[in-house]
């Protein structure tokens, strides 16, 4: 089944309609082909204006709807996009390159936070005490903030914005998502599915933009809350900026996750693992591994069955069945990636395999699987988060080396463990100061009833994204203390009130 979008310029979604205002327009690329498929019409100071105040009206009905009609619009968009997944898929991979598997990947972990939130009737209980003085009852409630942003990165175009948006729209909340420049069809195609699952025109609005946008975006005295996940510069400018315009933040920055491998550990395990962790989505993925951490002297062997897996991963257009690695999501990023590896033996680490080579010649974007021996900090292969599928390795002596190394970098999104031994592993969990650990897991991204979210430049303010924490981000408080006294009961108190 198709939807009603219409991809060739790709509009603007606003109290429930596609509009295409805009004075400036961008290309969209297929990164497979380096081929522009399609223009975006970038939202200009009226257009942003328009979505706002749409926003604004809607959230005064929305907020009242009951919980029980709220729930029936998430258990309608579960339906619709599972069984629309297809064409869902088709239109990631276009945009961004990736596998028409890692897209229904994305499409599956992004369906999870949709049916956590069909439950928002248990999340947004909540809490009372009785009788907390004589005939004195406390209760609080959650509230929605009202309009909350919601801007997003290139990598998950469909499930970083079902993250936030289905907590924000389920708390009762109006959105204005601001999707990445890069690959923006997803969110389009996920606003008509919210409008065919019954939300009301105007609760998610989908206002395409550069930076001008967001900076409008982060100083508008409607806006109450900003959601930001993407690059480490960037969140801190949007955590800055928008709380210094009195909004409450959540801003996720970038990763260099590192995957340590003990002496005792299975190495067949591990190998998998750095493949898949390392070269899924083209290294692209906030959670990717991308240093391996070798302990003690199992380095050679362990490099030796990564190579040996590498030699059968097949480079290619995401939308073809043998594609193991698309392309990166622009040509900026490609020559970025060549840079960085063409300065690695310069500074001293070892080209085991190149992906300049196994790309040479290929329209599109393409930077095949690379892995670099003999990495260390102060190294720009170490040092930089470099989003393609280039895999680092580390030689360390000891558990405490390792963990040494991880602690000292400033990025702490996700990291892993692989061994045998369940009291290293436990240690591991205490010791490490990253905020998602895995344990022979690569990528422990959690499920959609926890929440997600790293520590230090991995993300700037204290709430994690979706799950619980994002129903604390996405609501307001309120403390209610009643009495219902008999009117003989009434006298004046000028004192300050105490039980
Ligand atoms: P990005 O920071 O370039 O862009 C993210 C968003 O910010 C986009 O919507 C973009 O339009 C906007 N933006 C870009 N430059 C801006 C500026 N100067 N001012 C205001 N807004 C601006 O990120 P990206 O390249 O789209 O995504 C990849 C990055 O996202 C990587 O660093 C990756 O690690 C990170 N990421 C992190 C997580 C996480 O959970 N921590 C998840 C996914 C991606």
């Amino acid at each position: 089944m198709t939807t009603a979008v219409d991809l060739q310029t790709i509009p603007h979604f606003i109290g429930g309609e596609h509009v295409r205002d805009g004075e400036r327009f961008q290309d969209v690329f297929n990164p497979a082909t380096g081929e522009v498929i399609r223009q975006l019409a970038l939202a200009d100071e009226e257009t942003l204006e328009n979505a706002i105040s749409n926003a604004a009206e809607a959230q005064k009905a929305w907020r009242r709807a009951g919980l029980a009609k709220r729930s029936q619009v998430f258990f309608k968009l579960v339906g619709i996009i599972r069984e629309e997944a297809d064409e869902l898929a088709r239109i990631i991979t276009e945009e961004h390159g990736k596998t028409i598997p890692d897209a229904h990947g994305e499409i599956a972990r992004g369906l999870e936070n949709v049916e956590f939130c069909a439950g928002l009737v248990h999340h947004l209980k909540g809490e009372s005490a009785e009788q907390v003085a004589t005939g004195v009852d406390v209760r609080q409630l959650r509230q929605p903030v009202g309009v909350v942003a919601c801007i997003t990165p290139f990598n998950f175009p469909a499930m970083v914005p079902l993250w936030m948006i289905s907590t924000a729209i389920a708390a009762g909340n109006a959105v204005i998502l601001k999707p990445s420049e890069r690959d923006p069809s997803a969110s389009v195609w996920i606003a008509d599915a919210f409008k065919r699952a019954g939300l009301p025109d105007g609760i998610l609005n989908v206002v395409h933009g550069d930076k001008d946008t967001v900076n409008r975006i982060l100083e508008h005295p409607t806006i109450q809350a900003v959601s930001f996940v993407g690059s480490t510069p960037i969140a801190k400018h949007i955590y800055s900026t928008a709380t210094s315009h009195g909004k409450r933040v959540q801003a996720l920055g970038g990763a260099k996750n590192h995957m340590v491998v003990m002496p005792d550990a299975d190495l067949d395990a591990a190998a998998d693992a750095a493949i898949s962790a390392g070269f899924g989505s083209a290294g692209q993925r906030c959670m990717a591994i991308s240093v391996v951490v070798a302990v003690g002297d199992i380095a050679d062997d362990l490099i030796s069955r990564i190579k040996d897996r590498m030699a059968d991963l097949k480079l290619g257009n995401g939308a073809d069945a043998d594609t193991d690695i698309g392309p990166l999501i622009t040509a900026q990023a490609q020559e970025r990636a060549d840079r960085i590896l063409a300065a690695a033996p310069s500074e001293g680490a070892n080209i085991v395999v190149d992906g300049r080579e196994s790309a040479a010649g290929m329209d599109g974007f393409f930077v095949g699987a690379s892995l670099v021996d003999n990495v260390k900090p102060g190294m720009q292969v170490y040092d930089e988060e470099i989003f393609a599928p280039v895999l680092s390795v580390a030689r360390v002596d000891s558990y405490n080396e390792a963990v040494e190394l991880i602690n000292a970098n400033n990025y702490a999104n996700g990291v892993a463990m692989f061994t045998r031994d369940g009291r290293t592993a436990r240690e591991f969990e205490f010791d490490i100061e990253v905020g998602m650990v895995g344990v022979n897991v690569p990528i422990p991204v959690p499920i959609g009833a926890f929440s997600f979210g790293g520590w230090k430049d991995s993300l700037f303010g204290d709430t994690h994204m979706y799950g619980p924490e994002s129903f604390n981000f996405y609501t307001r408080r309120k403390v209610t203390t009643s009495r219902w006294p008999l009117p003989s009961e009434s006298q004046i108190e000028l004192g300050f009130p105490v039980n």
